[in-house]
């Protein structure tokens, strides 16, 4: 028989706020543990939530770059469930009335571009950390984490493989990223992502027996986690077996995933409204506000990318899946309008240092400026390729201007006619065979004798000239 697989994502995203969601706490990762606390997050008696207007409207802002409706009322509920990192028994999130609903996100696939549907994206208090010890016997709470402000956002069973998903997932992060309300960083948690799986015969519409996915913490991990389950579940109805509707743990090290729990329904919450929060009207006024203030989405400068710079559908992705990386690019253009030779670069060398030392675009000293002189001295043959290739990476480290260190090196390419005719002379003297070789037509042999002249000026020569001038040698004198 043959399967379909259906995917649908939640994902948290902690949006990135100064104080907290519902008090003043501050938010920063890694201080010393609880110290960021009040009575509000530590849950005491008789102390109340106020919603912190930034992160309504970050959470606003981000409902409306996955092109969400947004409510005009909203309200807040209790989630219950006991957890030992969250000191108040119930988390403070949004049931039936979330602040907004039916968005979708532009997902680019094979075949070309398929929109997943957002169901929802409501707005929630994050939880506290445990820390485990590893005497196995304890274990350590801190509560800095506790009511820091997160956005879970839920898709649509609207992915058909694990490959969709690690698309969607990537294009969500960089929407994120390129409207600012969230650092995304898995690391440090502030991208979280459970996965929802079935399979169900090919062509039919119900769904199979649903398994959720958690504790996966890189998006290469989630695709990784779907693929297993998706081969587990399939060998399970292959042979006639029915798949437990449970939630699964992913585990990293040994590539598989186990049953954690049943899988529970809203119901098993206890949801009810908050009664320390009223209902919130979502002024008209305030939506169009945020709304014009949103950048270009990613989709759309990947679109313009390939019509204005004509720059291929893969070299456009690249560039703007990283909105810093895009503005560098962009920025480098301003002052030299080759972009073919910019995306060249910054895709080649630079990426490859950045991944090599493990930075982002904004943490090296080389301005787009300086890029852009770089490029320009090898235009006007002040520097070849190879010495290009050479300086980049002590630009990219130490930020000094282009024309000064390629003096200062003494890293010029040589175009001096005489200086070049006396190497070349000599480099004709010491190689006589390989002079011999050429006369007798093998065209190769001159290949050699234009890397001995580079070898002397260790790779400064003008490549051009020398080959110019090592052919009159060669062919004119035959003595
Ligand atoms: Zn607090």
């Amino acid at each position: 028989m043959d399967f379909e697989t259906v995917i649908g994502l939640e994902v948290h995203v902690q949006l990135s706020t100064a104080s907290k969601v519902f008090c003043g706490c501050g938010t920063l990762f890694g201080e010393a543990a609880n110290t960021q606390t009040c009575p509000v997050c530590l849950g005491l008696p008789g102390s109340l939530p106020v919603l912190n207007k930034e992160a309504f409207r970050k959470a606003i802002k981000a409902a409306l770059a996955l092109n969400c409706e947004i409510a005009e009322i909203t309200k807040f509920d209790r989630k219950h469930y006991f957890y030992p990192d969250l000191p108040k028994n119930f988390q403070i999130s949004q049931f039936d009335m979330p602040f907004s609903r039916d968005g979708q996100l532009e997902i680019i696939i094979e075949e070309g571009i398929k929109r997943i549907g957002i169901t929802r994206v409501h707005l929630e208090e994050d939880a506290g950390k445990l820390m485990h010890m590893a005497d196995g016997d304890n274990s350590l709470v801190d509560f800095n984490r506790a009511g820091t402000p997160l956005l879970e956002i839920v898709s649509e069973p609207d992915m058909s493989s694990p490959e969709e998903a690690y698309a969607y997932l990537t294009e969500l992060k960089a929407v994120m990223e390129y409207i600012e309300v969230s650092d995304c960083d898995m690391e440090k948690g502030s991208l979280r992502c459970d996965a929802n799986i079935s399979l169900r015969p090919r062509g039919t519409a119900g769904l199979g027996a649903k398994v959720e996915i958690k504790n996966m913490n890189s998006f290469k991990a989630v695709r990784a986690a779907l693929q297993y389950e998706v081969n587990r579940q399939h060998d399970l109805l292959a042979d006639g077996k029915t798949v437990v509707q449970e939630t699964r743990l992913w585990d990293a090290d040994g590539l598989y995933t186990t049953p954690m729990r049943g899988k529970e329904e809203s119901h098993d919450y206890r949801y009810f409204p908050e009664p320390d929060l009223p209902l919130f009207e979502i002024s008209r006024q305030m939506v169009a506000d945020i709304r014009s203030g949103l950048p270009e989405m990613p989709a759309r400068r990947r679109e313009r990318f390939v019509s204005e710079y004509r720059l291929s559908e893969y070299d456009a992705g690249v560039l703007t899946q990283d909105k810093a990386l895009a503005d560098y690019f962009e920025e480098v253009l301003v002052d030299y309008n080759n972009p073919k030779m910019v995306a060249n670069w910054l895709m080649g060398d630079i990426l490859a240092y950045l991944s090599a030392t493990n930075m982002t675009i904004t943490e090296v000293k080389m301005t787009p400026q300086s890029l852009a002189k770089a490029l320009k001295l090898q235009e006007d043959g002040v520097i070849s390729g190879k010495i290009q290739k050479q300086i980049l990476p002590v630009l990219l480290k130490e930020g000094k201007d282009p024309e000064a260190y390629v003096k200062e090196a003494g890293l010029a390419q040589i175009s001096d006619e005489d200086e070049l005719s006396r190497i070349v002379e000599r480099v004709i003297a010491a190689n006589p065979a390989s002079v011999q070789s050429y006369r007798e037509g093998k065209e190769k042999a001159l290949g050699f004798l234009v890397g001995g002249v580079m070898k002397e000026t260790r790779g400064k020569a003008n490549p051009q000239l020398v080959n110019q001038l090592l052919k009159e040698r060669l062919d004119t004198s035959n003595t």
